[in-house]
């Protein structure tokens, strides 16, 4: 078995987000790491390696920083890792980064399964994992709670995904590709010899021309979205008063006295 896993690197999740007057996005002296969805993927991932043996691939497509997401993967036991970028994917959207992941995994070549995140916590369009699988021609199974059975002699899959109503069993062939969430396991910690293995490993950077990826479909030439303003969402306004009886009794009564005045209710 060979399974990918498609990562990118986000800012921490307490990050602050600030918009300077040109519309450039900053988030701050955040520190970034593996989007934490993804984490759920490659544990994933790692138990399927366990259970059928075989190797687990993690990529992302991302400047030098994405190495962060790179090494935590490999930290947690991953076999191997490769990034790909040049400046010409600097400002790609979801159409051009699923180009460029697609591919790299079609250069790959004997891919059984690719794994996802179920987003990524900062752009969070849920858009990527599904682009690829409609441009590697397999099929997406998304909001994937359990794989359920993986028969690599058959080449089957079956998941159940998690839907509003409940959970929904699907069966495909594979080579598949499927989106987890979270709740799927419990992704482990890293490991004292994982974090060594990250440290000293090599991360291959893979250039366009070496995927057969063309310039014009990367980057802000093959994005379809543009950001013409970004500005931040107004302050709210508003103010507490916290309101205390005596008593619980009396509490309530001022309380009550108080959505009355304002004709609340
Ligand atoms: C510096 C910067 C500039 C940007 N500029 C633009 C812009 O000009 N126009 C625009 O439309 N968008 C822009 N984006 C946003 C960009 O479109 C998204 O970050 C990207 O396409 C991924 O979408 P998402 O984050 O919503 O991932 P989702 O679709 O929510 O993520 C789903 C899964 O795909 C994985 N995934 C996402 N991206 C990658 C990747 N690169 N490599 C491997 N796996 C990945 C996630 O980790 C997750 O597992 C910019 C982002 C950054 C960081």
């Amino acid at each position: 078995m060979h399974i990918v896993v498609c990562t990118k690197h986000t800012p921490d999740s307490e990050a602050k987000m600030s918009v300077d007057a040109s519309g450039k996005v900053s988030w701050g002296g955040s520190p970034l790491i593996i989007n934490p969805w993804d984490e759920y993927a490659v544990e994933e991932a790692l138990r399927l390696r366990e259970a059928h043996g075989g190797k687990v691939t993690v990529i992302s497509m991302g400047p030098p920083e994405a190495v962060e997401a790179l090494k935590h993967a490999i930290a947690m036991g991953c076999d191997e890792a490769i990034r790909i970028w040049e400046d010409a994917c600097v400002d790609s959207d979801t159409l051009a980064t699923s180009y460029v992941l697609a591919k790299a995994i079609e250069k790959m070549g004997d891919v059984d399964l690719v794994l996802f995140g179920k987003s990524a916590i900062d752009s969070q369009t849920w858009q990527v994992g599904v682009a690829v699988a409609r441009r590697l021609g397999l099929p997406a199974l998304m909001y994937v709670i359990k794989i359920a059975a993986l028969d690599p002699v058959q080449r089957t899959i079956t998941v159940e995904r998690l839907l509003e109503e409940g959970r929904q069993v699907v069966s495909a062939p594979l080579p598949a590709v499927v989106g987890t969430t979270k709740g799927i396991n419990e992704p482990r910690y890293t490991s004292f010899m994982g974090i060594r293995k990250a440290a000293r490993m090599e991360y291959p950077v893979w250039s366009l021309a070496q995927i057969g990826a063309e310039a014009n479909k990367v980057g802000v030439a093959g994005s379809g979205v543009r950001w013409p303003h970004i500005f931040m969402p107004p302050v709210r306004e508003g103010e507490a008063e916290i309101i205390q009886g005596e008593t619980v009794e009396a509490t309530v009564s001022l309380l009550v006295d108080k959505l009355l005045a304002e004709k609340v209710i």
